[in-house]
């Protein structure tokens, strides 16, 4: 561009110029050439006039040729000619030797109209020549024909002369002039250079201000312009960037997976949510047909229907087979993607956690119906079987009466552990902080303990080392927790069997561990077993009085007092429950 445009401006000058000084150079000698023939003309109009001022005697031809030379006197030729064309004297050539001048324009026009011009190569002579003649009427005798000539040759050395230097003028104005020419074009065409590099730097992003140069004219203003523009392109382009960063930041860091698609149903964008929910590269579902990302008929299909409908649909999706997850997904229409083109975004929001508390609340449900089934069901069997007679049976109705009582407290248990679980699961449980001596809390807990474990014909043993400190937590509930893994332990180890309590402090928590002999927990039930109403054999459980909230319950006070309880076991060799509780200081 640059060198186009240098050669453009530089030889339109220049060829102006050289048409300039042609047109010069030709209108120059044009009027030169006629300037110089009127002065010619003057002269032979001179010798025309001093020649009629005394008129020949033609007819004698030697007075003639005499006449002639004295009017040549000038330095003009003078002939003589016949009205038929025959030459009768000449001052510059023998008359007899020349041939009929009938021909000759000035002579034709001279006896035509009495007087005649011409300008031409003389035959005669050989050279170029101006020409004037009149017609002369004798006193007697025909007329004849006076011509006066003189030569160009004089004239045509002036032009040429004149030519000369005005070719030797114009190639020096053509030096000058050109050079000058070629210097304002390059200046010119490297300002436009330096304002098409501008514009190139402004497209790729870069929107540095031009430096001002110190000419004032309009190429000054249009840069002025472009540095304004780019100036203002690049406030509305951080805004612009600013904005989308800050969405697209939102739309990232969104635990719900969010794409959009366009009408042809290609991902405009997706978010990494949405990408890991589906098993897809975020990096590459960006202008990719959703069909192809995704293979679930149902959120294509959703996906699908949105663009077409007015209001946004809702659907549902579970995703895995293994660890199966479940979604609620939201399609909405949008119409601002494209001018007049529709598209659609798709909400995943996972809804497993919800789900599975849902299932846990009816389990729940279930689980507490049938827990209060059995009692129930018991206590009003046994009351129509006294109010049916059986009231009156010596034998029998203190025995019914006390199975009713047995089920009612059983009922009454269940409602306590219940209403326990219910505060502690609301956030309501109130825990007395205080340093609790792990030593009282053991040796308490293992003398109420000591009856039912003799009754059983279990023994009993305590262990811990002498000095224990304290720990921190709610001397009641830590007694709850302990009393209900001895009990546990007493109910599932078999007579002649064997229960340890023992203590230990570790980094900085207390560890308190009731081992026992008994039957054991299989290991996939080992975690289960911390879950309302879960029972490893539940009609043992009944048996012994159990609600299947125990374990859940105590689970709860420790993690509450930031400790921990687990459980390792063996089937057939016995069980440990550990429980830690943090030190006091
Ligand atoms: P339950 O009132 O039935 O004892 P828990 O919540 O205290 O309820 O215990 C849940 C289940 O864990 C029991 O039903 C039993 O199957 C199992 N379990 C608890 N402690 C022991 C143990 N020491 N030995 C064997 N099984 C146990």
């Amino acid at each position: 561009m640059r060198a186009k445009l240098f050669w453009k401006l530089g030889l339109t000058y220049l060829a102006l110029l050289v048409l300039a000084l042609f047109a010069l150079d030709f209108y120059a000698t044009r009027v030169f050439r006629s300037d110089a023939l009127r002065a010619v003309d003057d002269q032979l109009a001179s010798v025309e006039s001093a020649a009629r001022a005394h008129p020949p005697d033609v007819q004698n031809l030697a007075a003639l040729q005499e006449w002639v030379q004295s009017t040549s006197g000038g330095g003009a030729r003078v002939t003589v000619v016949a009205s038929d064309g025959t030459v009768l004297a000449d001052s510059a050539a023998d008359p007899a030797k020349m041939e009929n001048h009938a021909n000759r324009p000035e002579v034709q026009s001279a006896i035509a109209n009495g007087a005649g011009k011409d300008v031409r190569q003389s035959a005669t002579l050989g050279r170029a020549l101006v020409y004037r003649a009149y017609r002369f009427e004798p006193p007697s005798g025909a007329p004849v024909v006076i011509r006066f000539a003189l030569p160009l040759a004089q004239v045509n050395e002036s032009i040429a002369e004149f030519r000369r230097r005005l070719l030797l003028a114009s190639l020096a104005m053509l030096v000058l002039g050109g050079g000058a020419s070629l210097i304002y074009s390059r200046g010119f065409s490297a300002r436009i250079e330096r304002l098409k590099d501008f514009s190139h730097r402004v497209a790729s992003g870069d929107f540095q201000p031009l430096p001002s140069d110190d000419t004032e004219d309009e190429l000054t203003d249009l840069a002025r312009a472009l540095n304004e523009t780019a100036a203002h392109l690049d406030r509305t382009i951080r805004t612009l960037t600013g904005e989308r960063n800050q969405s697209s930041a939102i739309l990232r860091s969104m635990i719900e997976g969010v794409a959009v698609i366009d009408s042809k149903e290609r991902v405009v964008f997706c978010n990494r949510a949405f990408a890991e929910i589906l098993n897809i590269d975020a990096a590459r579902c960006e202008g990719r047909p959703l069909v192809e990302l995704v293979r679930q008929a149902d959120l294509l299909d959703l996906a699908r229907r949105a663009l077409t409908s007015a209001d946004s649909l809702q659907g549902s999706l579970i995703i895995g087979t293994v660890m199966p997850r479940s979604f609620a997904v939201t399609a909405t229409p949008v119409n601002a993607l494209e001018p007049a083109a529709n598209g659609a975004v798709i909400v995943l929001h996972d809804i497993t956690e919800l789900r599975r508390l849902e299932r846990v609340r009816q389990d729940f449900v279930a689980n507490v119906s049938h827990e209060f089934k059995t009692p129930l069901t018991a206590i009003q069997g046994f009351a129509e079987t006294l109010l049916g007679g059986a009231l009156e049976d010596q034998k029998n109705n203190r025995r019914f009466l006390e199975i009713i009582r047995d089920h009612a407290s059983r009922l009454g248990r269940l409602t306590d552990d219940l209403l326990k679980l219910a505060r502690i699961e609301a956030g309501k449980l109130e825990v007395q902080y205080q340093p609790v001596s792990v030593a009282e809390l053991v040796e308490g807990c293992a003398a109420t303990t000591l009856f039912k474990a003799s009754q059983r014909n279990i023994a009993l043993n305590l262990s811990y080392p002498p000095e224990l400190p304290a720990v921190r937590g709610d001397a009641g509930l830590l007694r709850e927790v302990l009393q209900n893994l001895l009990d546990n332990a007493v109910q599932y180890t078999s007579p002649g069997g064997r229960v340890n309590l023992s203590a230990a402090t570790r980094d900085h928590e207390a560890v308190i561990t009731v081992a026992d002999t008994g039957i054991g927990i299989p290991l996939a039930d080992q975690e289960r077993i911390f879950e309302r109403f879960y029972r490893v054999d539940a009609a043992r459980s009944r048996e012994v009085g159990g609600t299947g909230l125990g374990l859940s319950i105590a689970k709860h006070i420790v993690e509450a007092h930031g400790g921990r309880l687990w459980v390792e076991s063996t089937i057939g060799a016995g069980s440990q429950f550990h429980f830690s509780i943090p030190l006091a200081s």
